[in-house]
């Protein structure tokens, strides 16, 4: 067993020599610690070793850590699936959401966004592995529901997520981290909102991710250690 400031070391080396081998600057690459079903006092310990930004997945287990921190200067991502009744606590505690991915609930976090709060920042959520999974819009409809979103107010639309199925080999998910690649250029292309942000990286697949563009990388294990 290793300590979460000796794991955090790693990761941030790991980004750090994947950056370098790709000519990035390592701080173009914002690591994402996920710390959902790890307690708070291990948060402290991350936050002790320097880590300021944290991602959760479930809104009931978040929500008592985050209020618990409130002292610190911290950013609150959402990574997990949006359920419609999560989304005015999402709203009123989160930086983040990574899972936007219908217009409805788009809809919801600007309608409900406290106005004293900055805009929301988030990312559409592409679903490319192919699974009949049921979270993340397809790739056909990722450029529309990028306009409809980046026309809400109260929310600020940053880029595109998307999540590997766990089965995918290392190749399907190199792959589906150049098509989130490709899309995010595309919808760019034709759009005036500045798309900068492309969430995706795990513990696994942080390096191909970093070669691929990612800006945010998501990574639970390899900061907190194995959910049990
Ligand atoms: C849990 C989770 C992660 C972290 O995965 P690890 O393999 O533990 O790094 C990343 N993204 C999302 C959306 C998650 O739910």
């Amino acid at each position: 067993m290793t300590g979460i400031a000796e794991n955090l070391r790693r990761v941030r080396e790991r980004i750090a020599d994947a950056c370098r081998s790709v000519g990035r600057a390592p701080e173009s690459v914002c690591l994402v610690a996920v710390s959902k079903t790890f307690p708070v006092e291990d948060i402290r310990v991350a936050v002790a070793a320097g880590q300021r930004v944290f991602g959760e997945s479930y809104v009931q287990e978040a929500l008592p850590k985050i209020a618990s921190l409130r002292g610190e200067t911290l950013e609150w991502h959402f990574v997990g699936p949006v359920q419609s009744n999560k989304t005015r606590e999402i709203a009123a505690h989160f930086d983040w959401v990574h899972s936007v991915d219908r217009l409805k609930i788009a809809q919801r976090l600007a309608d409900q966004r406290p106005l004293h709060l900055p805009p929301l920042q988030v990312c559409v959520q592409v679903n490319l592995s192919g699974e009949s999974t049921k979270f993340g819009c397809s790739p056909d409809e990722a450029a529309s529901l990028c306009d409809a979103v980046a026309a809400l107010p109260r929310l600020m639309l940053r880029g595109l997520m998307c999540i590997p199925a766990p089965r995918d080999s290392g190749p399907q998910r190199e792959r589906e981290f150049a098509q989130l690649r490709n899309l995010l250029d595309k919808i760019r292309v034709g759009s005036s909102i500045s798309l900068d942000s492309l969430s995706v990286g795990m513990s696994d697949d942080l390096e191909p991710a970093i070669a691929a563009g990612s800006t945010h990388l998501r990574v639970g294990t390899a900061c907190f250690g194995m959910r049990t």
